[in-house]
């Protein structure tokens, strides 16, 4: 298979972390999160996991410098030749750019897919949101199906700090003015997909899935 590069755009609550983790089950592309990268760095108490707590708790962006060095060398260490997606990242302009100036000799980024959800949908979704400890992926409150457990790989469900209202709010103020924009940057640069997501969680990964394999 080729190797694919590929974008999940889209508000916090849109489903991206749902589908990147399935399509990255089933197509055997590696994933990444940047939120989950900064989670993890907390976790490990790292020296940028103390710096990225203090934004990441009011719900604004971890300056770009260190997102981008984090990230580009997730990329570097992990996507090899093998293709990558990408979970929350570009997030500015600044982070889009250098995402491209970097895969401009690989034949850049194959297809940026938009995933839409009203604002009314992502407040309600991400209260209710509850993700797993082990590899991070979100679950409905109200699945019965989990019952405290991930229904991936069973580990423990938590609620993210920045999932309580005060926040959420925050989160999509700063979606709405920084990384709403990116959408017309990749519209402009041919490689946009767009998916709407208030559909069920198959429904959509059927449209992804269908997407890639077209690419
Ligand atoms: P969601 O998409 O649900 O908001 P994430 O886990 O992607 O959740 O992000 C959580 C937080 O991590 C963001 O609010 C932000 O503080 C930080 N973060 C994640 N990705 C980036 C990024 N690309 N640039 C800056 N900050 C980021
Ligand atoms: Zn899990």
């Amino acid at each position: 298979m080729i190797p694919l590069k590929v974008i999940l755009l889209g508000p916090p609550g849109a489903g991206k972390g749902t589908q990147a983790a399935r399509l990255s089950d089933a197509l055997g592309i590696p994933r990444v999160s940047s939120g989950d990268l900064f989670r993890d760095h907390q976790r490990r108490n790292t020296e940028m996991g103390q710096l990225a707590r203090s934004y990441m708790g009011r719900g604004v962006l971890v300056p770009d410098d260190v997102t981008i060095r984090m990230v580009m060398d997730w990329i570097d260490r992990e996507a090899g030749s093998g293709g990558f997606l990408l979970d929350g990242f570009p997030r500015t302009e600044a982070q889009a750019a250098t995402l491209d100036a970097a895969m401009e000799e690989s034949g850049g980024i194959d297809k940026a897919i938009y995933i839409k959800v009203s604002k009314d949908e992502l407040v309600t979704r991400l209260s209710d949101r509850l993700v797993c400890t082990d590899c991070q992926m979100p679950h409905s409150g109200r699945d019965p199906d989990t019952a405290g457990s991930c229904t991936r790989c069973g580990g423990k469900l938590y609620q993210r700090e920045d999932d309580k209202p005060e926040a959420v709010e925050k989160r999509i103020q700063v979606y709405m003015e920084e990384t709403a924009p990116l959408v017309e940057h990749y519209r402009e640069a041919g490689i946009l997909e767009e998916v709407e997501g208030e559909r069920s969680v198959e429904e959509v990964g059927r449209d992804l899935t269908a997407l890639i394999s077209l690419t």
